[in-house]
């Protein structure tokens, strides 16, 4: 059931066209079945050598810059290789998702000539690192507390993270600290290059449910930061980090349809050898074919939505509160779906503790699945949050007390 990107003009269908021979020749079969069981450093290696062949096919980051080592490709390439890795299986580079999108926009839109050095380590398998939340800061991430003094040709910072995704795996990290504490909370903040290996950085893993280490706490004890690794003008950090957060948002908008899309196919297929509770094959049990339907509608809608979405996106507007609309919608239906998964598949769906390192949430083992798509209520802005946006800028309530 694949869903064309909209306006899927010969180029684009040329386009899909190749991608699909590539991946069906190249894509890796038994990595779903492996992955989950071997060791943390057998599973980076795994991505960063797929991530390396993705690249050396153009298929890794089309949508950079040419100069920078991509295609300077569009939106609707990036959706269509999305749907094409959901199709043939493919495994997603998600330990480097933070490098490939996230560092490397801020690094192309606002680092030195030296600081863009680093993108070729990105596409040599660098991960990278997002050092923004701390235990006080999430939601309010400007009130953060991080501190970065300037002595001499560096900076000496302390303070806290928490949440930093790739954090026990990372190289490098973007760091957020306050550089003026006296200024309004906005304006006191820069933006950093961390090296992770440098003195007094400590990364702890953070265990999730799902028995990964996606995240890590990073302390900071009088790390010193040369001055070189200041990203853009001091005090301008939090402009800047708008372009971070805004590359995570709109990352996910690019792959959260083809996402639920795999996971309604995956669903179909499990059901043909599934049985219902009189016996019979699940697949043709009338109240599951029912709410299948009913969820590949919802699905549909919001395929719809998320078009609306990345049309604003590649037309250069801001999509506004449509994007919270999308995001809150995405995630209670990625909640829902796997919730399906779990009870249609009963027993089977219950977790296997062996498993660990899969950071997808359409890995097919349903609870895990469904424990990860809490996730997507929280990352890029919580749920709460863009109900507070919707409240305000589409239904007109009155402003959040603050
Ligand atoms: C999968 C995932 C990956 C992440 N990766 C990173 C990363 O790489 N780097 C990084 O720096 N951070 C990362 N984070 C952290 C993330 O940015 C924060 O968790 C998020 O901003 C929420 O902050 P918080 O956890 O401090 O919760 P809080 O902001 O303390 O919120 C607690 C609760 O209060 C609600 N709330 C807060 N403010 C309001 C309000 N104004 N109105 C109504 N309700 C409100 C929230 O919705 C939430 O339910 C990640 C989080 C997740 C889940």
């Amino acid at each position: 059931m694949t869903v064309k990107a909209p306006a899927e003009d010969a180029e684009l269908a040329a386009y899909r066209a190749r991608v699909r021979a590539w991946l069906a020749e190249h894509a890796p079969e038994d990595w779903a079945e492996k992955l989950p069981y071997a060791d943390e450093a057998e599973v980076l290696e795994f991505y960063r050598a797929w991530a390396r062949e993705l690249h050396s096919a153009g298929l890794l980051v089309p949508q950079w810059p040419e100069r920078f080592g991509g295609a300077g490709t569009g939106l609707a390439q990036q959706v269509v290789l999305q749907q094409e890795m959901s199709r043939a299986g493919a495994p997603r580079p998600r330990y480097l998702a933070i490098s490939l999108g996230h560092a490397a926009a801020t690094l192309m839109e606002h680092g030195s000539p030296e600081q863009q050095k680093l993108l070729d380590g990105i596409l040599d398998g660098d991960v990278w690192c997002q050092g923004f939340s701390e235990p006080g800061a999430g939601s309010d991430l400007a009130s953060l507390r991080t501190r970065a003094v300037r002595e001499g040709d560096s900076y000496v910072v302390n303070g806290q993270k928490i949440w930093s995704s790739m954090g026990l795996y990372a190289r490098w990290g973007l760091l957020l600290a306050r550089t003026d504490p006296d200024a309004p909370k906005h304006r006191g903040i820069s933006l950093f290059i961390l090296d992770m290996r440098a003195p007094g950085v400590e990364v702890r893993p953070i265990r999730q449910a799902t028995g990964a280490h996606e995240f890590a706490e990073v302390f900071l004890t009088d790390v010193r930061i040369p001055a070189s690794m200041l990203v853009g003008k001091e005090n301008d950090g939090w402009r800047l980090a708008q372009t971070t957060l805004a590359t995570e948002r709109y990352a996910q908008m690019v792959e959260l349809h083809a996402g639920l899309e795999e996971l309604l196919a995956l669903l179909v297929r499990q059901a043909r050898r599934l049985r219902a509770a009189d016996g019979g094959p699940l697949v043709e049990d009338s109240e599951f074919r029912q709410r299948l339907a009913a969820f590949a509608g919802e699905v549909e809608v919001l395929g719809l939505i998320n078009d609306r979405v990345l049309g604003d996106i590649s037309a250069g507007r801001d999509p506004g509160a449509r994007g919270s609309i999308l995001k809150l919608y995405f995630s209670r239906l990625l909640q829902r779906l796997t919730a399906f998964g779990v009870r249609s598949n009963g027993l089977a769906a219950h977790v296997d503790p062996r498993r660990k390192n899969d950071l997808s949430y359409t890995s097919g083992d349903w609870m895990l699945d469904h424990i990860r798509s809490w996730t997507w209520t929280i990352a890029a802005g919580s749920n709460e949050i863009q109900r507070n946006i919707i409240g305000e800028r589409v239904l007109g309530l009155p402003r959040e007390p603050r």
